[in-house]
């Protein structure tokens, strides 16, 4: 969450900054600014609201600047803003720091801050930062030298140098706990931007033109051609000349730079609308490649075969449409192979004091492999020795350098905050991990890799939005709607409850069909609009009864299935492609995904950057 960029070069730095914003706008979009340093000045631009506010407001001022930083927010403490936007001053405004992630004990600092007369003007964990660095920087003994930025403070004349603030970043991240990715400037001090790391991503970027520091390699492309990823307790300075980075204990590190192997076209619209519609159609490649990649590379044989010793203890843990991967991979392995598994929602799992020992297993899922909470899961998984799985999407992330065994899934760069494609990666990854499971065990199971290949490639086309108008129509004007389904079909029904709420605003639940009696069947009301799935042939008879009790109280039921024979006892029935049970997600993914894209668009909200969430969750 929230989008940090830098750059230092020959270019002009504003419009640099503002484009590579764009491509982190997924990280938030709450507020967004731009600050920099040109000799004596230093100079903030922010603005409520999307970044094109922003852009519109600074298009026609000429800035000749070659050194600026810039963020986009997603507000964790203090609300969306012009004042607790970032880059943050401090009172003095010699600096400006645009910040990802939460500093834990900010209260204390304030408090502490607060006595020593500094004052506040927002409500940010950020704004403590930068002003308790600033007085870290101007306690840092100053030299006095003509040769340095000079400041006047209340009572005397300092010179700064960079040597005083990496002294004061290394004090000031020894203050703070917490995640933090920071960027700043220092008025006096040209063509430098300072840096610290700690759980929250960062990177830098090389080009002929300049270096760059941003949360994520889609900012750099097309400006950088390659990367260095800094590494927690990180901190240094990058200037038009050179590169300085210390770790946690004061050595010197040196770059190790990798090319940037993202393409143009990959985080580009193209000929659609928007990155969700792109994503949904790109949903059966994801599977394809994740599944083409595992097999080829021989992932999965790598891992050592006592892992899936029938005695381990198995466990999950994921958040939001992650978990819902994860059920489905709990689903399996207790319907496949007849294990039981522990699965928990990251934000919990941490919290219950897991029974964690040398024999468990812990298989954590994430997108962007920088999920925080999960991330959190993955290393107390670890200090109790278990053994860690991770399947994710982003390479080069937190979670690929700290889990045991990296499954990594191929749908590329997800951009729309509401994910489609890398669930359907994260599906194809966990039914080839449980197919090795088999393997090892001995066991037969109910499908192959090989139908899923078939079943995908042959509907990989299939285009449901004709299908989809006159349901949208229904829902449009809905405050609350339900989703039911049993066994596989119920955790169908979370994940797309979860994606029309995401990005419709439209209050929805997903429940068990046989759930329904035990209490929330008092919700239903004439009218309401229950979609319910149907995708498992044994349980044809048992869901419909369930239907029925919905048809009885007035509900209108649109039915998920391929089972076209049940037309007449509902309201609508949205036809899917007939395959084997344990199969269906493959199927059924894509029409409940443009459901919700449609019903989004038919409210006229945008579905790439729904209010309030953002992608690549990067706090707790
Ligand atoms: N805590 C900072 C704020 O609220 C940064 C938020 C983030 O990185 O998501 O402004």
């Amino acid at each position: 969450m929230c989008g940090i960029v830098g750059y230092v070069g020959e270019k002009l730095a504003i419009p640099m900054v503002l484009e590579c914003l764009k491509s982190l706008e997924y990280r938030g979009y709450d507020s967004a600014g731009v600050a920099y340093v040109d000799g004596k000045k230093l100079e903030v631009f922010k603005r409520v609201g999307k970044l094109k506010i922003l852009s519109n407001f600074i298009e026609n001022k000429i800035i000749p600047a070659s050194c600026a930083i810039g963020h986009t927010r997603w507000a964790t403490h203090g609300e969306p803003s012009e004042k607790n936007a970032h880059p943050h001053t401090d009172n003095l405004s010699v600096l400006a720091l645009a910040h990802n992630g939460i500093i834990e004990n900010f209260s204390a600092l304030k408090k502490d801050l607060n006595t020593q007369g500094v004052e506040f003007y927002g409500e940010t964990d950020t704004e403590v930062f930068a002003k308790l660095l600033q007085q870290n920087i101007f306690n840092e003994n100053a030299i006095k030298s003509e040769n340095y930025a000079m400041h006047s403070t209340m009572h005397n004349t300092i010179k700064v140098t960079k040597k005083c603030i990496i002294m004061a970043i290394k004090k000031t991240i020894m203050q703070c706990t917490g995640s933090y990715a920071v960027v700043f400037i220092f008025k006096g001090i040209d063509d430098v931007i300072f840096f610290a790391k700690n759980k929250s991503p960062l990177i830098i970027g090389e080009s002929k033109y300049g270096k760059m520091l941003a949360s994520d390699t889609p900012a750099l492309l097309g400006k950088c051609e390659k990367f260095h990823t800094i590494n927690d307790g990180e901190f240094g300075y990058i200037s038009k000349r050179s590169i300085c980075i210390y770790d946690k204990d004061f050595n010197k590190i040196k770059p190790y730079f990798m090319p940037i192997k993202l393409q143009l076209n990959e985080v580009i619209l193209g000929e659609h609308q928007h990155f969700m519609q792109k994503e949904i159609e790109e949903g059966a490649k994801s599977v394809l490649d994740t599944l083409d990649r595992l097999d080829s590379q021989k992932i999965l044989a790598k891992i050592p075969e006592q892992i899936f010793d029938i005695n381990s203890n198995f466990y999950i843990t994921a958040c939001g449409t992650a978990l819902h991967a994860g059920r489905i991979a709990k689903y399996l392995i207790e319907n496949q192979l007849g294990e039981s598994v522990d699965l928990d929602y990251a934000s919990e799992f941490r919290y219950k004091r897991p029974q964690l020992n040398s024999r468990s297993v812990c298989l954590c899922i994430s997108q962007s492999g920088e999920t925080a909470d999960t991330l959190s899961c993955l290393e107390l998984s670890k200090e109790f020795g278990a053994t860690t799985l991770a399947v994710v999407n982003v390479r080069g992330s937190r979670m690929e350098s700290i889990a045991d065994y990296i499954i990594p899934t191929s749908a590329g760069p997800e951009i729309a905050v509401a994910s489609t494609k890398a669930y359907l990666a994260q599906l194809g990854a966990i039914y080839a991990l449980i197919a090795h499971m088999a393997k090892i065990r001995n066991k037969s199971l109910d499908f192959s890799i090989d139908e899923i290949k078939s079943i995908v490639k042959a509907n990989e086309n299939v285009n449901y939005e004709n299908e989809l108008k006159e349901v949208v129509e229904l829902i449009k004007n809905e405050e609350s709607v339900y989703f039911v389904g049993r066994g596989l079909d119920y955790l169908l029904a979370m994940e797309a409850s979860l994606k029309l709420k995401e990005i419709t605003y439209i209050h929805s639940e997903a429940l068990p069909a046989g759930e329904l009696k035990h209490g929330s069947l008092a919700l239903i009301s004439e009218g309401c609009v229950v979609f319910a799935i149907l995708t498992q042939s044994d349980l044809i008879e048992k869901t419909l009864n369930n239907v029925h009790e919905l048809n009885s109280r007035g509900a209108k039921v649109v039915l998920f299935t391929p089972f076209i024979e049940l037309k007449n006892f509902v309201y609508k029935l949205i036809k899917l492609p007939n395959v084997k049970n344990l199969l269906a997600p493959f199927v059924a993914l894509k029409p409940l995904q443009t459901l919700a894209y449609l019903s989004a668009i038919s409210k006229n909200l945008d579905p790439d950057k729904p209010r309030n969430l953002a992608k690549s969750v990067t706090v707790e």
